[in-house]
Order: structure tokens, then C-alpha cells, then sequence
């Protein structure tokens, strides 16, 4: 997978190349372009943004350089089946959840526009949207001061869902909501800390009695922690001993 972000913090996503996500840089599993937007700025002061139209606070991006920075960026490449999907970071975009990290990693390349200040000029959305799927995404329900984060919440997400990135693939497949459920505690040794023993059943050997635990776990977590998660799920996706508890 292909991945680009264009911000006015470059360095704000370095840690794009640690850990994980850098191994599989290395292996190529992914190619990462991070672009400074200022570079497709023409005055003496580099400006990105301009007061809004209609007074109030805060500033707003320019599209004047947002347009030209996504032009370049998005342009088709020899090496590309087509366009990218355009990611745009926004509060008051779609929420990104698992459903979502699991689209976009189907997805060949991704390219994310980090806002800034109240955000972007909404034209230059409408404009990329004419030449490539766009998708405006939030992280949750808080504002946070620019996109930078929320990619990199984004891009840690769906790399770990492409083959190959995770050592042990069937982790993926077993985390919280891969199956719509959170998932239930976890222990590793010692088998007694401070007077707390890992529960019998773990260490039983009985692999169906475990698998048992682990889903009754699981599902307990979801209905204490995250009842609309288990309201959503399709009644099919319970079996008897589901319904039970
Ligand atoms: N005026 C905007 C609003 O109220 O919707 C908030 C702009 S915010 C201060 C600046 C930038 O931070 C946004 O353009 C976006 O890139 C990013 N951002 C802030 N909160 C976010 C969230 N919850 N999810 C994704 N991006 C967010």
C-alpha cells in the first residue's frame, strides 16, 4: 500500500516510521510520503490560511494551496491503477472505526490532507471529490488541534490489517470488534501475582472449555462496557450458550 500526508508539521508524523509500521516500511510492505503543504505555497510569509468568510474565529486553509498540493500529490502515477482515496480528517466527518481501517485496507494508495485551524476551505473537497472517492473521517467525538494524530491513528489501524505487517495474522482476526464484541482479558505469567491467580480454565489445557471462557468473557466485557456494540450485532452471530449469559 501506497500512503501520502500532506501537513504543514512533517515531522509530526514521524513515528510513522517506528516500530511496526516502520518494519514493514523496510519490507515494503508499505511506501510512506509525508509532503510539507508550505511547499506549495507562493509568498514570502509560506501562509496556509486566510481569515473566514463570514467573520468569526479561528482561520480556515486556503484552497489556493490545498488545490495545486492535491493535484501534485493525487496525480496519476505509472505505478498506480488509479486515483487514491482521499482521507480527510475532520470532526465532522463519518466515524472511523474496524469496519472502516478494513475498507481502506483493500485500498491500493491512501492520501490524507491534515487540517489545521477551523480546518479546510470546504471547496477544496468538493473539487477532489470530482476526480477521486474522498472519505472525511473523524477519530471520535472530540476535537483535537490538527489531523496529524487522527492519521496516525488511522494509518496504524488499517497497516496492521495488510498482509504480512502482523507477525501472527490471526491476532487481527481475534482483537476487539473484528467479531463485534470487545474482547476478554488476557494474562501471561506468572500463574500467581500478588496474591491473584490467573483464572483454572486457562490453565486447564481443555482448548474448547477455554475457547468457552474466552467468548462468555468477551461477551460479559461488551454488554458491561459497550451495550450498543452488542445491540448492534446480528442475532445470528450469537449461539445458544450466547444467548444464556
Ligand atoms: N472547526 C472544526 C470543527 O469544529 O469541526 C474543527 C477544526 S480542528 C481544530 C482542526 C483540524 O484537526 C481539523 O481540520 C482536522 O484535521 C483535525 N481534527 C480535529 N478533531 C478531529 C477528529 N475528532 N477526528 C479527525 N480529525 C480531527
Amino acid at each position: 500500500m501506497r500512503i501520502d500526508v500532506i501537513t504543514i508539521f512533517p515531522e509530526y508524523l514521524d513515528p510513522l516510521r517506528a516500530a511496526l509500521l516502520g518494519k514493514a516500511i523496510d519490507r515494503g510492505l508499505i511506501e510512506v510520503g509525508v509532503h510539507d503543504l508550505r511547499d506549495w505555497t507562493h509568498d514570502v510569509h509560506r501562509a496556509v490560511d486566510d481569515s473566514p468568510y463570514g467573520g468569526g474565529p479561528g482561520m480556515v486553509m486556503k484552497p489556493q494551496v490545498w488545490g495545486p498540493a492535491l493535484s501534485d500529490v493525487c496525480a496519476p502515477r505509472p505505478d498506480r491503477e488509479g486515483p487514491p482515496t482521499l482521507i480527510v480528517p475532520t470532526p465532522a466527518g463519518r466515524r472511523f472505526d474496524q469496519r472502516t481501517a478494513e475498507e481502506l485496507a483493500g485500498c491500493s494508495w491512501l492520501v490524507f490532507a491534515c487540517g489545521r485551524y477551523e480546518g479546510i476551505d470546504e471547496r477544496v473537497v468538493q473539487d477532489a471529490a470530482e476526480r477521486m472517492p474522498v472519505r472525511e473521517l473523524s477519530i471520535g467525538d472530540y476535537v483535537l488541534v490538527g489531523g496529524e494524530v487522527a492519521v496516525l491513528t488511522m494509518v496504524e489501524a488499517v497497516s496492521r490489517l495488510l498482509p504480512g505487517v502482523l507477525g501472527n495474522p490471526a491476532s487481527a482476526q481475534e482483537d476487539s470488534f473484528s467479531d463485534g464484541l470487545l474482547e476478554g482479558p488476557s494474562y501471561t505469567r506468572p500463574e500467581v501475582w500478588r496474591d491473584r491467580p490467573v483464572p483454572e480454565v486457562l490453565r486447564s489445557g481443555n482448548h474448547a472449555a477455554i475457547r468457552r471462557w474466552r467468548r462468555d468473557q468477551s461477551i460479559v466485557r461488551t454488554y458491561h462496557r459497550r451495550p450498543d456494540l452488542l445491540a448492534a450485532l446480528d442475532e445470528a452471530a450469537l449461539d445458544k450458550h450466547d444467548r444464556r449469559l
